[in-house]
């Protein structure tokens, strides 16, 4: 009688054969045997059950140096925007919008008629559109009007420096065009800062695939792909023309927008102000990389906590609550506001109160001139 065994052989060898290697079977998952959820439509509950604090207020009086109010340019505005700082601990909003000239005046005005001058501070804008030989000094001596109008610091100068703004001749507007020296000395010179936003998150000039972290949100929204080369430089090419314009201005202040999107490479933002000692910046929109490594970032906030603003960017009182409860407390596992930033949940950082205090309202103190005092604690 024939053994049964070779079939069998030969069948072993098939499966090996057919068996993926280890590191392409953690490639591929396995397939389920009914229809998989779109990453839309899969939205599972959390069973966990731990500690929740919420925090509607902030510990300490809190300045909102990225602030996007809307236009300032009525008392009964300002003091709608004031009622929701109130119930929020924002003592003060660093006016962001792109303001100079009648409409800077004009919001200025409306604040102090409100009766709420020290609850405001405003930033002047930069005219950058067209720019070509003798355009610095134009820009320069409008923002010198604009300070002597009020303004205490630049900005925010919006991403579109860089990635899109033309000068007169049609190319592209670099950062460290020498035109702008001029500008960027005056800031010096003046004492206030220059708030800048370089480019956006790294991975919104990486190709479109399913291994890109924001695949969702560029799959939502066509303006945030920045992957091609033929229209939009690189993201490393911003940042290194952004150094080299910092670096020509040893005695400007400068503030880099949203941790200057180095939130997932902590080590990078500290390369940057090891390398700095006059660069600054604010948390504004990136909440969800602080949040999924609070004991790192909770390290790096304590390493540089002079050297951190708190920030939100878009005004939508709802959400500032996020921030104060993933700064102040150690709670683990929670929701983010939006899912297309992140899929993830967020953990709290628990940061100390001497922390806490610096990047709440020490710091914006310090590095913006002719700050109001008011409401601050003493010290
Ligand atoms: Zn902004």
């Amino acid at each position: 009688m024939r053994s049964p065994t070779l079939p069998l052989k030969l069948a072993v060898l098939l499966a090996l054969a057919l068996t993926p290697s280890r590191a392409g079977a953690q490639r591929r998952p396995p397939r389920p045997t009914i229809p998989p959820p779109t990453i839309i439509e899969y939205q599972p509950r959390s069973t966990l059950v731990v500690p929740e604090h919420s925090v509607p207020r902030a510990k300490f009086p809190a300045v909102d140096f990225h602030g996007h109010p809307p236009f300032l340019g009525s008392p009964d505005v300002v003091r709608e925007v004031v009622a929701a700082m109130d119930r929020l601990n924002l003592q003060v909003m660093v006016q962001a919008n792109p303001s100079s000239g009648d409409r800077l005046r004009q919001q200025i005005e409306a604040v102090r008629a409100a009766g709420y001058a020290d609850r405001f501070v405003f930033f002047a804008s930069l005219d950058l559109r067209d720019v070509g030989p003798g355009s610095g000094a134009r820009i320069a001596a409008q923002l010198e009007a604009d300070v002597k109008a009020g303004a205490v610091g630049i900005g925010e100068i919006m991403k579109s420096f860089g990635l899109s703004i033309r000068k007169a001749d049609g190319t592209r507007l670099q950062l460290d065009d020498p035109e702008l020296d001029v500008v960027w000395e005056t800031a010096g010179r003046l004492g206030i800062p220059a708030f800048v936003h370089t480019a956006d998150p790294a991975e919104f000039f990486e190709p479109l695939d399913y291994h890109n972290e924001r695949w969702l949100e560029m799959a939502l929204f066509e303006s945030r792909r920045y992957f091609d080369r033929n229209r939009f430089p690189s993201f490393d090419e911003l940042m290194a023309e952004r150094d080299r314009m910092i670096a020509k201005h040893p005695n400007t202040t400068w503030v880099v927008a949203h941790m200057s999107w180095y939130a997932n490479d902590l080590g990078r933002l500290g390369a940057l102000f090891d390398r700095f000692p006059n660069v600054y910046t604010e948390v504004g929109a990136i909440l969800y990389d602080l949040g999924r490594q609070p004991r790192n970032a909770r390290a790096f906030f304590e390493k540089y906590s002079d050297r951190i603003l708190f920030g939100k960017d878009s005004f939508q009182p709802d959400e500032y609550p996020y921030y104060w409860r993933v700064f102040e407390t150690a709670d683990e596992y929670f929701d983010y506001y939006r899912d297309y930033h992140a899929f993830w949940k967020l953990y709290g950082m628990d940061l100390p109160d001497e922390v806490l205090r610096k990047v709440y309202y020490g710091n914006a103190l310090r590095i913006i001139p002719r700050m109001p005092t008011a409401g601050f604690p003493p010290g």
